[in-house]
């Protein structure tokens, strides 16, 4: 099990802009230079930390993946497009919880406070590009896809606690309640493996959500 803390970030301010304002491009020069100041004081109450691990699968039926350990991955898609995967990389990442406390001291500035927390979901988007560029480079891989329980309906919640039994939270300071949920918020937890060609989950979510990487399609469903 290998373990990343302190990965640097580098925010794009173009990015948060488009994220907050989502899309708006007539942002008073004011309103830009508060953003900036916020952005700055979110550098300090951010530590991104990564932990991961390699399982080999053993088998995959239509329902479920079997990993060399013996644990089983219950999911519909997982088994459709990991079909070429010799391997799962489990992951979880988090932020840390100060930018979470600092957003709950907010009460009287409700602007920060949204602020604060979508750059939290950012910081956290560009934390998992890091692993994911990081575990391409130590196999060599072109490309490779991920996949959070959760994050749509065909991979349950639930599954979240095979992820906790395999990679142990403790050590980058994430649990898991009895709803699935983590703890602090902003952490994710999936698995990443070899794909035919380059997925994402937003190509099979509907919702509509201003961190969206890919049109949704649902063709993307089909092996
Ligand atoms: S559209 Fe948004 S909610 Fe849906 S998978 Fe993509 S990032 Fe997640």
């Amino acid at each position: 099990m290998k373990m990343l803390n302190k990965i640097p970030l580098k925010f794009d301010q173009d990015k948060i802009l488009r994220i907050i304002y989502q899309g708006n491009n007539n942002v008073h020069e004011e309103r830009k230079k508060e953003l900036n100041n916020i952005i700055e004081e979110s550098y300090q109450l951010i530590n991104s930390k990564a932990l991961y691990t390699s399982l080999a699968i053993k088998k995959i039926t239509n329902e479920e993946i079997i990993l060399e350990n013996g644990k089983r991955l219950k999911s519909s898609l997982l088994t459709k497009k990991l079909k070429c995967s010799p391997e799962l990389i489990f992951y979880l990442i988090t932020i840390g919880d100060k930018l979470e406390e600092k957003i709950g001291e907010l009460s009287g500035n409700l602007l920060q406070a949204f602020i604060l927390d979508r750059i939290g979901t950012y910081a956290l988007e560009l934390t998992t590009d890091h692993l994911e560029k990081l575990i391409k480079k130590e196999r060599n891989y072109q490309q490779i896809s991920k996949f959070s329980p959760g994050s749509t309906r065909f991979w349950d919640i639930e599954q979240q606690k095979v992820i906790f039994e395999i990679l142990d939270g403790k050590r980058i300071d994430v649990k898991l309640n009895d709803n699935y949920l983590m703890i602090p918020k902003k952490s994710v937890s999936g698995v990443m493996g070899l794909t035919k060609q380059k997925f994402y989950e937003c190509q099979i979510c509907k919702k509509n959500c201003e961190y969206r990487r890919k049109k949704f399609s649902p063709s993307f469903l089909e092996v």
